[in-house]
């Protein structure tokens, strides 16, 4: 291994750019060139690639999104498309890659090396935390910050109004962020894809939130749950069976994409990163380096791709013992 192409691909997440500084650095230490290649897999089939050394990295650990830009590419789910970013690997010497993304981006890497023997390592960077294989997706813990951050401001005009407040979050098909952000924001309810709740058990619970004395509640939904078609109808259906409240929507949106990276998301970056060029370097290929128990680990990228990350049901438990 003697030059490490470093690409973020799929949708961006804080903690993306402290990656990229940690491969770039390492790759410094261990004596091997290093190549940012720009916006995903389609600025490789295009050979938008620029060598990068330590200073090219200054002060980018405390930046959200991404200096490499991302993109989804079609053209790389493609055998031409992958034809021309091999060639052009091979043409900038470039004989191995640390992509930066989701499960998506991993299934491409993955592709990418059973057709060209590749040498590729998967860093997760998604703000879902739904992968397998980690307990810490990067960005994720940013995001929940963001989240609460939102939470106990819209608590504070709740309260003043006697509101009920559904306020949407992101997660795609998982609650991860829907759970520890409720629970740490002091949400009475929290409706995840992982557990069907139902319409009647949530009217219930409401009802008797608000005999124990609350004045205003906050329920947080993830994205994909499936109690409602969407928040909205679920604002009309409460309305509608609890006319004592006044209901409002927020639905946080891509701000919980963005924002400087947390002391967590930073330090998780330059961990991965640093054993992703390691792991190349040891002669390993397609793994994805994760975060369990407190260690970085290494999980076969077929089965981050595979395995389903999974809710601590433990935490449910807990969320409706401290909601009463
Ligand atoms: P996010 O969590 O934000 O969705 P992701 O990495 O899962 O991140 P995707 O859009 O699914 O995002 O994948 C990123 C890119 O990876 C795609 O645009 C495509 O270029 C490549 N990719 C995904 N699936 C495949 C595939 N089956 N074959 C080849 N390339 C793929």
């Amino acid at each position: 291994i003697k030059k490490i192409g470093v690409l973020t691909s799929g949708g961006d997440s804080p903690g993306m750019n402290a990656a990229i500084r940690a491969v770039v650095r390492a790759c410094a230490y261990y004596n091997v060139e290093c190549v940012g290649i720009y916006r995903g897999y389609q600025g490789m089939i295009e050979g938008d690639f620029k060598e990068m050394g330590p200073r090219d990295v200054k002060n980018i650990i405390n930046k959200g999104g991404t200096i490499l830009k991302s993109a989804r590419s079609a053209d790389f789910r493609t055998a031409e498309g992958r034809k021309k970013a091999y060639d052009n690997l091979v043409a900038a010497g470039i004989d191995s890659f640390v992509v930066i993304g989701g499960d998506g981006s991993f299934t491409g890497a993955e592709i990418f090396n059973e057709e060209y023997g590749f040498p590729v390592i998967g860093i997760p960077g998604t703000i879902d935390n739904d992968i397998y294989g980690t307990s810490h997706t990067l960005g994720y813990d940013t995001a929940l910050n963001t989240v609460i951050d939102a939470i106990d401001k819209i608590r504070d005009t709740a309260n003043s109004h006697n509101r009920l407040f559904f306020v949407e979050v992101m997660g795609r098909d998982a609650g991860h962020i829907a759970l520890n952000a409720g629970i740490g924001a002091g949400a009475e309810e929290i409706l995840i894809p992982e557990e069907d709740f139902g319409l009647d058990r949530l009217v219930e619970s409401l009802k008797r939130s608000k005999g124990s004395g609350k004045t205003s509640s906050i329920v947080v939904v993830s994205e994909g749950d499936k109690i409602g078609k969407n928040v909205f109808e679920l604002k009309d259906y409460i309305e509608e069976n609890m006319p004592e409240y006044d209901v409002r929507v927020s639905v946080l949106g891509h701000m919980q994409r963005g924002g400087s990276p947390s002391c967590f998301d930073r330090v998780l970056a330059s961990r991965l990163g640093v054993k992703a060029v390691e792991t190349l370097l040891d002669g390993k290929s397609n793994y994805m380096v994760g975060l369990n128990q407190d260690k970085i680990t290494l999980t076969p990228l077929e089965q981050a791709i595979k395995g389903q990350s999974e809710i601590d049901m433990e935490l449910v438990k807990v969320s409706d013992i401290v909601s009463s």
